[in-house]
């Protein structure tokens, strides 16, 4: 769908460096998305103009919020760089510049048996998709390896907790590789961390997200474990060092 302006509702800290914003839509076709896709969001220098043409600063941002939620569009992000310092400054009532949905990072029903791979931020695309997952009732097993540097990094966690409760097909594995914390396994996802949380590794759909090196690394290691590269999909968030 073309730009269309929306208006921030909320925008909280969730970690010392993520914050999650809320955005309403006034047009509701913008809610029919599938878990796992990305909006393109739009910052203006003016961040209370309603002419589309004002916002042109842009950055791609998957959603957490699920599609079966038609009240407002939720995303998380670290607070990085140019885009993400503007945007963590937003006030509510401040608007926001959306067009969208984009990607094929998308949760396939027909999986029956899903591992999420997630490096750190990267673990967007998944709360969306465990959400709906949940409030649909859906019957696909999903485990989620997510991996982040220190315990208080961890994005969601208490959601993620929460949807795991909730739903018996959810199996949700922290790991921190930065620091030693009560409640985490401690290290890199590597061959051990994946057998011993994954199980057998064929006949399952692997869903790979995070940045760029992230990507690299877990796409070498299932090939390297005789996984087929039709059984993976991956969204590349970028983030090359400078
Ligand atoms: C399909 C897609 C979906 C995305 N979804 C999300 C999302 O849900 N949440 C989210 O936060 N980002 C997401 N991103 C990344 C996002 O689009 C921006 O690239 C990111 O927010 C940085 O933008 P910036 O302008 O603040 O930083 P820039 O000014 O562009 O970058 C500043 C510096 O920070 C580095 N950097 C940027 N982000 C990170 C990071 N997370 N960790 C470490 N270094 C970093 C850059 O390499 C650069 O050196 C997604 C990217 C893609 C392609």
């Amino acid at each position: 769908m073309a730009l269309e302006i929306g208006e921030v509702l909320e925008l909280v800290d969730e970690t010392p460096t993520v914050k999650i914003i809320s955005i309403a839509m006034r047009n509701k076709k913008f809610y029919d998305y599938k878990p796992g896709q990305f909006f393109n969001l739009y910052l203006s220098d003016n961040s209370n103009s309603e002419n589309p043409a004002d916002y042109k600063l842009a950055r791609p941002y998957s959603v957490i919020s699920s599609p079966t939620n038609k009240m407002y569009l939720e995303v998380a992000f670290k607070v990085a760089g140019v885009f993400t310092g503007r945007l963590a400054n937003l006030k509510k009532g401040d608007k926001v510049g959306v067009n969208g949905p984009f990607g094929a990072f998308t949760f396939d029903e027909a999986g029956k048996d899903i591992v999420m791979l997630a490096g750190g931020i990267g673990i967007t695309p998944f709360i969306s998709t465990l959400r709906y997952a949940t409030d649909k009732r859906l019957e696909n097993k999903f485990t989620l390896l997510y991996s982040s540097r220190f315990a208080n990094e961890v994005t969601m966690r208490n959601e993620l907790l929460r949807l795991q409760n909730e739903n018996n097909n959810i199996k949700c594995i922290f790991t921190i590789t930065r620091e030693v914390a009560a409640g985490f396994e401690h290290g890199r996802i590597d061959e051990i961390f994946l057998k011993k949380h994954a199980g057998n590794l064929s006949e399952k759909t692997f869903y790979i997200c995070g940045a760029h090196e992230f990507i690299l690394a877990m796409v070498e290691l299932l090939i390297k474990l005789g996984v087929d590269k039709k059984q993976i999909k991956k969204e590349d968030f970028g983030f090359v060092k400078k």
